[in-house]
């Protein structure tokens, strides 16, 4: 089914905003997706869109069992009303989301229901990842038998090629030119995306965002997301930018600008890259004082050494302040560069967010973007990004494809 163009035809020139026409569909399936069941009145007054407009676009998406409509009573309202969902009965997504050090597989629904979950040691072998990685999660699918698998998406901490088919290059992994699509896919009508873990969990973040933000959008913000290294998703105009032309699949890579020069050496050949100074990875090589572990000395995690702050330890509290300080001094740069003050925090850096949080504000604050009213930093979810940004790709090319 392919209805991009009446939702073009509809919603050009009554919704009052810039970007695509495309766009503006897929801004209402979005909302309906993360605010459902929600009214048509809910959502014509949050997106400023005339009521009958929502009902021309949902109109044969209802029709062809894609939305379904139906009567609930609404405690905020105090009567019945009608509301909007997708139908959560006869598809299914799948994601994976390779991590350096753990990777994890899961199934939903187009309402977010998670139905299946699991996830296993990241093998050093690339082959052997994508092989772990399909036949679980072809497992999954084979219990799933009564609904159809609709699309794959895959999230990887590194640049995509232009089709986001494959990996160009991920550093902490590895890994260069995998046809990732081609050894994960599952039967031969089955689309796999695979898009950069930090994107991912951009659309991620939105989604959760979306359901209570007065207007229904995230227009524009940058997600840092900092675990073993740092990746960075752009969203701007409610889209991901990953870049244009033969850059495309490779915007965000700021965990490699260099913010100490001739500092730390960095997986990918380059010396003083940001995240070795402000990944959640880094906090032990800071808290070694930068020295290798001596002997019978055990690296410490990044959640042990919250563990230890929350205890007083004064060693601990100070790595965090030190990544916080890092932190901020290449989100400062990032929004600079591109001129989007909102900034959400991702990954398991948000463990130590009571300690990181003022450094990092400071830091800003020190910056030019500091003197400038109406930046925000805020945390986001710690783990939850990985897999559910996984799958926030696989229905993301559903729902463009409506
Ligand atoms: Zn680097």
């Amino acid at each position: 089914m392919n209805n991009g163009s009446l939702y073009q035809t509809n919603l050009l020139g009554t919704v009052n905003s810039t970007g695509s026409t495309r766009s503006k569909g897929d801004q209402l399936l979005r909302l309906i997706r993360a605010a459902q069941p929600i009214t048509r009145t809910d959502i014509a007054e949050r997106l400023s869109i005339d009521k009958s407009t929502v009902t021309e676009n949902v109109k044969p998406l209802v029709a062809s069992g894609v939305i379904v409509e139906e009567t609930i009573v609404s405690e905020a309202l105090g009567r019945k009303a009608r509301v909007l969902s997708f139908a959560d009965d006869k598809l299914i997504f799948g994601g994976v989301n390779f991590g350096v050090r753990r990777s994890q597989v899961g199934l939903t629904t187009l309402r977010g229901e998670m139905l299946e979950e699991d996830d296993f040691e990241t093998p050093t072998s690339v082959g052997f990842a994508m092989h772990l990685a399909r036949n679980k999660l072809s497992e999954m699918v084979g219990r799933h038998a009564e609904r159809e698998l609709a699309v794959i998406g895959v999230s990887v901490p590194g640049m995509t090629d232009m089709d986001r088919q494959g990996v160009i290059y991920a550093p902490n992994l590895g890994w260069r030119d995998v046809d990732v699509a081609g050894q994960i896919r599952i039967g031969t009508n089955v689309r796999v995306v695979v898009d950069n873990d930090a994107s991912a969990a951009a659309m991620f973040e939105s989604r959760l965002k979306i359901k209570d933000s007065a207007d229904g959008l995230m227009t524009n913000f940058i997600l840092v997301r900092s675990g073993t290294g740092i990746g960075v998703g752009l969203v701007i105009g409610s889209e991901v930018y990953r870049g244009s032309g033969t850059g495309r699949g490779i915007a965000g890579e700021f965990g490699h600008m260099t913010i100490v020069a001739g500092g730390k050496p960095c997986v990918c050949g380059n010396r003083g890259c940001w995240e070795k100074y402000a990944s959640a990875a880094s906090a032990a090589s800071l808290y070694l004082g930068d020295r290798p572990p001596a002997r019978g000395e055990s690296v410490p995690r990044f959640v042990e050494i919250v563990s230890k702050a929350d205890v007083g330890d004064g060693r601990s509290r100070k790595t965090l302040e030190k990544i916080g300080d890092y932190l901020g001094i290449g989100i400062a740069n990032v929004i600079m560069g591109t001129g989007i003050p909102r900034v959400i925090i991702s990954g398991r850096l948000v463990y130590g967010w009571k300690y990181i949080e003022e450094p990092l504000v400071a830091a800003i604050s020190r910056s030019i973007v500091g003197k400038l009213d109406g930046w925000s930093v805020e945390a986001g979810e710690p783990v939850g990004s990985a897999i559910g940004g996984a799958l926030e790709v696989a229905v993301e090319e559903y729902l463009s494809s409506l």
